[in-house]
Order: structure tokens, then sequence, then C-alpha cells
């Protein structure tokens, strides 16, 4: 199901990112304990009563050393291209002031959705103050405070009112779609092109070169697949694009839309922070990954060098204990051929589901193996578990008391399941719940 997409747009200081927060509230991250890959998040899924969205805080893309005024505008922009609805952000302390008609300026010219939201209504008395923004030709003002928490749920409905009707996947269930992620020059595109087998994608010496943005559909062995566009491969001809904070704002889309995601590095240059991010985001979003080592014949290699990269992979990634690493050369086309089935066998797994009797005969003799935790004398005591969901596969256990359920206990349980049913390139998730 592809989710509808809300953007926050407005002046610095109206409280975007303080609304950022409070709609996303404080969702568990699994990656919250990787440097960088949440500090300055931009972008989230969200879940707000019955709606499911994905939300943008534009504030958060620094366009670099544009003067204020362009910022914003791109800001907006960007907003246009990226979302499905867009919240107008003003300050109600303030009244309207020149950026915020700089801003409705470019937001008159989308066919897109505008929702007015006039923060910093902190109480009910303020409300009198909104009616000067019916100025800005936007229709009726919401008050909100972002600071109390007031007015989110009516902005919200209104927003939702505007979210398109995604009736069916893009495409196919049995499509496997797949991305490449990665810094700018670590060879996506070429790898896209030693994939298809043609020049379809343009490939470029000059890191941040933008390129059109099209998914590329084709069928190997019978198999269909397409091959989502990344950041990497961007439209033509506007500055802002080139702003790391945009591309990996445009991966993240691309992710969410992947069933498997290819982190591609440069085996020259080996791993460097942003790579970690980068991979977090693929491993929270559930989604099959795979390492792929690229530009392999650059370097010098002995019968060791393999071993060691793979190794230094794994400290690195921990996190990705599952991913399999594939090296291969994207110019020489060395082990190419080897990605496919890799990736086949990865979007195998992340849609495996597996009986539940054997389920429980794996569990069953896990806990007689090692037995569950105790708290203040108190054991988890495990009744039997199920598999809920794919894609990524999710098991609920039902206990005595989730709070029994120590993560330690939880990664025992996750590399039991691993070692027997495989699960090789998927993350896989356990739920602890409560027998009623
Ligand atoms: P951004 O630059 O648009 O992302 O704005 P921020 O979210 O950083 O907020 C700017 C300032 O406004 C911060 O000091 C916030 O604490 C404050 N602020 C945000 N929302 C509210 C609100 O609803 N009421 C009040 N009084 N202050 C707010
Ligand atoms: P992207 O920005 O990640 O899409 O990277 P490109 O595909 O544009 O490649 C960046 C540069 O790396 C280009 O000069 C490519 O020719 C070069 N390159 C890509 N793959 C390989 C490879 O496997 N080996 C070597 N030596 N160079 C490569």
């Amino acid at each position: 199901m592809v989710k509808p997409t809300v953007a926050i747009v407005g002046r610095p200081n109206v409280g975007k990112s303080t609304i950022f927060n409070r709609i996303v509230g404080e969702r568990i991250s699994i990656v919250e304990d990787i440097p960088g890959v949440t500090r300055d998040r931009i972008y989230s899924s969200a879940e707000w009563l019955t709606h499911d969205f994905n939300i943008i805080d534009t504030g958060g893309i620094d366009i670099g050393d544009e003067p204020f005024i362009e910022q914003i505008r791109q800001q907006a922009e960007i907003a246009i291209e990226e979302a499905d609805v867009i919240i107008f952000l003003v300050n109600g302390r303030e009244g309207v002031t020149a950026a915020d008609e700089e801003v409705a300026k470019i937001l008159y010219k989308t066919k897109k959705p505008v929702v007015l939201a006039v923060n910093k209504i902190d109480n009910p008395e303020m409300r009198a103050d909104i009616f000067d923004f019916y100025a800005l030709g936007f229709g009726e003002p919401f008050p909100i405070s972002g600071s109390h928490g007031l007015g989110l749920g009516d902005l919200l409905d209104e927003a939702a009112k505007h979210f398109p009707k995604f009736e069916t996947d893009e495409y196919p269930e049995d499509v496997i779609k797949f991305s490449l992620i990665g810094r700018p020059n670590v060879g996506k595109s070429s790898l896209v092109n030693a994939l298809l087998g043609e020049e379809r994608v343009i490939v470029s010496d000059i890191a941040g070169t933008t390129r059109d943005a099209i998914d590329s559909m084709y069928v190997y062995d019978g198999q269909e697949y397409v091959i989502i566009d990344t950041a990497g491969m961007r439209k033509k001809g506007k500055v802002y694009e080139s702003t790391e904070k945009y591309s990996v704002l445009r991966a993240l889309r691309a992710i969410e839309r992947s069933d498997v995601v290819l982190v591609v590095l440069n085996a020259e240059e080996g791993i460097i922070e942003q790579d970690k991010k980068i991979a977090g985001y693929a491993h929270e979003a559930g989604r099959a990954v795979i390492i792929v080592v690229n530009k392999w014949d650059a370097i010098e290699k002995d019968e060791k060098t393999m071993k060691e990269f793979e190794e230094k992979i794994r400290d690195h990634f921990q996190f990705l204990d599952y991913a399999p690493i594939v090296f291969l050369s994207a110019k020489t086309k060395k082990r190419v051929h080897t990605l496919l089935p890799v990736i086949n066998m990865a979007s195998e797994n992340h849609a495996m589901r597996v009986q539940t009797t054997i389920l429980n005969d794996i569990i069953m003799d896990a806990v007689a193996m090692n037995p569950t935790p105790t708290d203040n004398g108190r054991r988890l005591k495990i009744y039997y578990a199920t598999q809920v969901a794919v894609k990524p596969p999710a098991f609920v256990v039902f206990v005595n008391d989730p709070e029994l359920m120590h993560f330690s206990y939880e990664r025992f349980l996750v590399n039991r399941i691993r070692d027997a049913f495989g699960f090789e390139g998927t993350p896989i998730r356990i739920y602890a719940r409560e027998r009623k």
C-alpha cells in the first residue's frame, strides 16, 4: 500500500519542526542508537487516529548558501514535488509577513491541496488572531498549538480529506521491486545499467549530477523486476537536488516503495558514516537488505581482502547481520550476474510464511535450551507464537507478561527462528503480547 505524504512548509520559526515532532510522536525506533540516523530527521511515517501517512518537515532541508527567501521558496517547491497534501504553517503571534506571502506565491502555482495552519494559538482567547490569515487565500485557517498539542486532530482530519485514494499497489504483487541506495558516485547508475544490459540511464563522472527519474522495469528468467528510482537518479536542472538531505529524502521514498534495498558501497572508499545512516533507514523500514560492494575491480586484492572487507562491514553494520554481501564491479560487469539470485532469495524470504506448528516446536525447543528470564522472582512464560505478517516477517509471542521479555531473550528467539527457517536478507520482528 502506498501511503500519502504530507509536507509542512513555512518560513523559519513558525513551528514546523515542533509540529512534525508532535505528529510523529515518540515512535520507538529500532535504530535510535545508531549515530546520525534519527538525529536530524525530516521524514517519517506517522499515524494519527485512523490515518496512516508519511510526513516531511521541509524546514529541515538545508539548501546551502542561498539567500533566506530563496531557501524557503525551494523548500516550498520540494513540498509541491513530494507531497500529496501541503500544510502551510504560519505564526499566529506575528500576523501575515512578507515571507509568508512569498511562500503563498509559490503554493498558488500548485494544484495540490494546501491546508493553512496558524500555529502558536496556545489558548482559546487567541483564536480571534487567525482571521487575518484568510488574506493568504487558502481558505479557512486552522488554529493549532504545537507546544500544547492543540488543534492537530482537526488539522489532520482536514488534510486526510484530501488524501488520494490508493486502491492498489503500483505494481503487481509478484513483481520484485528493488532500489539502489548509497552516496553519490558509488556506482548506482552504473550498476543499474549493468543489470539492464543497456545504457538506459546516464552515467556521469561528476558527483551529484542530476539524471532523469524513471523506474526501470525488466524481465529476467521469467521473473519481473522494477528498479525504483532513487536519489542517484534525479530530475534535471534544479539546484536543491544536490543537497544531501534532499537526496536522503528521495532515497527514503525509494526505500518505501521497494521490497528489497541494495545498499551500495564503494570498495575504494570503504565505509563512511553516511553509508550507515542510509542503511539504517532501510533496516528500520523493514525492507529486505543486500549490501553491495561495488568497484571491486579498482582495488588491490589478495585472497584475504574479501574476508577482511566483509569483517569490516559486519562490524559497522551490526544491525544488518541478516544482509548478504555481494562483491562486484558494475564497470567490468564481473559478478554482476550473482546479484539477481540474491535479490530473488531475499525477496522470497521477505515474504515467507512459516507453519505455526513448526514455529511453536522451534520456540519450545529454544525455551528448553535456554530458560526464559526472570525478574524479581517472576519468570517469563511463553504460551505460543504465531506469524502475523510478512514483508517483513513478524511474529507475535503470547506470554504471561511482556515486560519480562528482555531484549537479549528476544534476540535469542530471533536467532533460533533464523537458524530454523533461514530468513536470510530480511529483518524479522517479534512482539511479545500478554495472553488474555
Ligand atoms: P521551525 O523553524 O518552523 O521548524 O520552528 P520550530 O519548531 O523550531 O519552533 C520555533 C520556536 O517556536 C521554538 O522556540 C518553539 O518552541 C516555538 N513554538 C513552536 N510551536 C509553538 C506553539 O504552539 N506555541 C508557542 N508559544 N511557541 C511555539
Ligand atoms: P552514482 O552516483 O552512485 O549513480 O554513480 P555512477 O554510476 O554515476 O558512477 C560514478 C563513477 O564511478 C563513474 O565514473 C563510474 O564510471 C564509476 N564506476 C561505477 N562503477 C564502477 C566500478 O565497478 N568500478 C570502477 N572502477 N568504477 C566504477
